[in-house]
């Protein structure tokens, strides 16, 4: 259940379990506690905008109470000409992500036909997304059922020799990219390894990560030298105050500590995603931009998207067109724009730029315009099922494919058979709220 602001206002919503009850509490204390005095328990400096709390600087205050509001454009402006992420110098190898060292490269591969990975409507789908865990060490209420999820037992999960067989399959199949998340990936601690043993596949040249940030900071060197080519940060809120409500933990400091990081280590874009909710952090979204300013930080705009357990309201989400105009009003140069590394045909974001932001900000419109057509993806969830479209209830275990003997190339049937199966589109917007699902931190976004 969502506890926070507007999302409680329906009488639906208000009818609401203990915890959203007192997460609406708390919410409401902080934002009406009104003005400096009530911001000083979120902030430690609540007239600061000279930052957003990246690596211990001053926090800002958010604006959600008419006194605070009023004074919301002159912060930006603030906010803007300090260049958030522009206080340190960010030492870039190379335009685009971290290369892979081709040294790490064991060359080991054999060749599969694409075929297996193209579908009946003509997709060849060269991204593997892989969900390495279901356990997350943040509960964010969008992703996370209130009641929790029951976690597969153990032995249920794949191991890692059966993620790295599985990916090794996918990749001598056409597969150039895979994309490791959760659950939180970095709660495994054989992620570098992980990572490194990916590296040495022939054919793959992205090797990219979603996390919470929360722990990244400390790891990130070493996934770097492990081969990681790319990073994408998930963070829904500047606020720190608003952080703990929403991910019902503490971290905001270390999630910016994880951009930091990852902008100082080379990797060009750091991808930010940002899941924008009416009412939470649509009020933020100017400030999200301004991360682009003056860092290669793409801010990735996600429309929020239904699944089991999230209490997914129409009214709740905050789609690209809106989004966008926001944006155009302050910032009248944004244009589309194609950014180094991404393949239009297949993006599911819609890029742009702005004049004189080094950085760039991107729309993923899964609710409004359903990008299927061009969708190149599956997915891998922990447990060894195959998805071959987020939205689609239709999985197949792999693992038990594998557990029963299967040889690659029985697997590799057994792949290219669910593969076949893909529906041309998902459905629409309103009935994919009807429908059966797994919980987001389930499928692994
Ligand atoms: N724990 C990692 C993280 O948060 O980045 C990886 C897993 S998380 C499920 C992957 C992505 O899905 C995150 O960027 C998260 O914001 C996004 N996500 C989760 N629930 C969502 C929802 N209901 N609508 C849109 N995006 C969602
Ligand atoms: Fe965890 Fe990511 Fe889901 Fe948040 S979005 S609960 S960090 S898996």
């Amino acid at each position: 259940m969502f506890g926070v602001g507007v999302f409680l206002a329906s009488g639906r919503h208000r009818a609401a379990s203990r915890c959203a009850s007192q997460a609406w509490a708390r919410w409401r204390l902080v934002a009406s506690s009104g003005g400096p005095s009530g911001w000083d328990a979120v902030s430690s400096n609540p007239s600061s905008a000279s930052a957003v709390g990246i690596a211990g600087a001053p926090t800002r205050v958010f604006a959600t109470n008419a006194r605070t509001s009023e004074s919301t454009a002159a912060r930006r402006d603030a906010i803007a000409s300090a260049g958030v992420l522009g206080a340190f110098p960010p030492q870039r190898p190379t335009d685009g992500a971290v290369e892979l060292d081709t040294a790490l490269r064991a060359r080991e591969s054999r060749a599969l036909p694409r075929e297996l990975l193209t579908d009946t409507h003509g997709r060849h789908h060269s991204y593997l997304r892989i969900s390495l865990t279901e356990k997350c060490n943040l509960r964010c209420l969008y992703c996370m059922p209130e009641d929790g999820i029951d976690l597969t037992a153990n032995d249920q999960l794949m191991t890692t020799d059966e993620v790295v067989r599985v990916a090794k399959l996918f990749v001598a199949a056409g597969v150039n990219k895979i994309r490791l998340t959760g659950g939180e990936p970095t709660v495994r601690r054989d992620l570098e390894d992980i990572v490194r043993r990916l590296a040495a596949l022939e054919g793959l040249n992205t090797i990219a990560v979603t996390t919470n940030g929360l722990t990244l900071h400390r790891r990130l060197g070493a996934l770097r030298d492990a081969g990681l080519t790319h990073v994408n940060i998930s963070l829904d809120t500047l606020v720190p105050a608003k952080f703990e409500l929403l991910t019902r933990r503490a971290g905001h400091d270390r999630v910016m500590r994880s951009i930091r990081a990852a902008v100082d280590l080379g990797y060009d874009p750091v991808k930010v995603n940002v899941v924008l909710m009416r009412g939470v952090n649509d009020d933020e979204i100017l400030d999200f931009v301004a991360l682009t300013r003056d860092a290669p930080v793409n801010v990735r705009f996600i429309e929020y998207m239904p699944f089991d357990g999230n209490k997914w309201e129409t009214n709740k989400v905050v789609s690209y067109a809106e989004a966008r105009a926001t944006i155009e009003r302050a910032h009248p140069s944004l244009r589309r724009a194609t950014l180094p590394g991404e393949d239009a045909r297949s993006e599911v974001g819609k890029n742009f730029k702005i004049d004189a932001h080094e950085g760039a900000v991107s729309f993923v419109t899964s609710m409004t315009h359903n990008f299927c057509g061009g969708c190149n993806r599956l997915r891998v969830m922990a447990d060894g099922n195959l998805k071959v479209c987020l939205f689609g209830e239709a999985e197949t275990s792999l693992r038990d494919a594998m557990r029963a003997g299967s040889d690659d190339a029985a697997l590799m049937d057994t792949v290219s058979a669910a593969v076949k199966r893909k529906a041309a589109a998902h459905a629409g917007m309103h009935d994919l709220k009807h429908m059966k699902n797994r919980s987001m931190i389930k499928i692994g976004g």
